[in-house]
């Protein structure tokens, strides 16, 4: 693959596993602002094909899947999966005695599992000699990158190439008091480990909300659901929301659907107490379930 260059300058010649020869006047091929799997992905498979390619990051490598999203999820679910089942294992002559979840530790494992896996995927990075460049991107022209480190320092990177692979946010949705103490996003609740939260509020009955209401659920929390829409998991199959309604009433939890939140209150001056008013679009009463943390 050669490619022509678009600019003058000193070129930096690469020559390719393959043979293949790529002319670049630029300091990589391929910058990619992003770490996630997205990013990562991306700077292997560019690498392959025999670009020099840099990624940057502003945070941990893995992105948002490996340091609060996905990973650190099945960590604490792996976790509470065990401790249903063994609490149940009565039913099936499994006994045992004195079965306690230590909420610290399965925080602790969490954690252990993601440094692993950054490591992996650092390791990766650094054996493909693909550049993890540590800081804030910014675009400021066609081919170049500012990169602000943490204490203020800055680099001008330049590349044929960049690309954007700097994923999303947590979204909080506009209701009155979602400012409160006690209202938190799914990145805070994976920051305090496996905490125990006796009653616990998750607005939101799509994936997400689903598997964190599995886990505090499994590990003994008393964990109550609130859908706007008027199944679980709307936007898949309407048989999977009902069965998934069903599956975690039976682990206790309290589901509600149909029931947009309208605002959430600070009632007791006890710590994160906030009561939300929920009514049913069909049967229009309000209805107030208390809670120690909302997500
Ligand atoms: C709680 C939770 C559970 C999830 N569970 C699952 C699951 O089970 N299965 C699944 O498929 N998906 C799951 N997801 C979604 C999954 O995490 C995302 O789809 C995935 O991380 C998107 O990858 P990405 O590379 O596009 O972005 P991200 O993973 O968000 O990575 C983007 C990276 O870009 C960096 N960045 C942003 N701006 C800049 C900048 N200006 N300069 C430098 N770096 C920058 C960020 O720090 C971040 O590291 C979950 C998400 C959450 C929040």
């Amino acid at each position: 693959m050669l490619r022509s260059c678009r600019r003058a300058g000193p070129y930096i010649s690469l020559l390719t596993k393959k043979g293949r020869t790529i002319m670049s006047d630029f300091q990589y091929d391929l910058l990619i602002i992003g770490a996630g799997p997205g990013g990562y992905e991306a700077a292997f498979y560019a690498q392959e094909l025999g670009m020099k390619v840099a990624v940057v990051e502003k945070d941990k490598v893995g992105g948002t899947c490996l340091n609060r999203g996905c990973i650190p999820t099945k960590a604490l679910m792996h976790s509470s999966d065990v401790y249903r089942d063994t609490a149940h294992g009565a039913e099936v002559g499994v006994e045992v005695e004195g079965l306690h979840a230590n909420r610290k530790r399965i925080g602790e494992r969490k954690d252990e599992v993601l440094d692993t896996l950054r490591g992996g995927i650092s390791g990766l990075l650094k054996k493909k000699k693909i550049d993890v460049l540590e800081g804030t991107a910014t675009i400021s022209g066609e081919n170049t990158v500012v990169i602000t480190n943490s204490v203020g320092g800055t680099a001008v990177v330049t590349a044929d190439k960049i690309m954007v692979a700097t994923g999303s946010m947590p979204f909080m949705p506009p209701i009155p008091g979602s400012d409160l103490p006690g209202v938190i996003d799914s990145t805070e609740l994976l920051d305090m480990g496996a905490e125990e939260i006796p009653e616990f509020v998750i607005i939101g009955g799509g994936v997400i909300g689903i598997e964190f209401a599995t886990i505090y659920a499994d590990l003994g929390d008393h964990v109550t659901v609130i859908e706007g829409m008027d199944r679980l998991l709307p936007v898949i199959d309407k048989e999977i929301g009902r069965s998934i309604k069903m599956t975690l009433e039976k682990k206790g939890v309290d589901v509600h659907v149909s029931s947009p939140v309208q605002k959430i209150e600070q009632k007791a001056a006890a710590r994160g107490i906030a009561n939300l008013r929920s009514p049913a679009k069909k049967q229009p009463c309000q209805q107030t379930v208390r809670c120690l943390r909302l997500l």
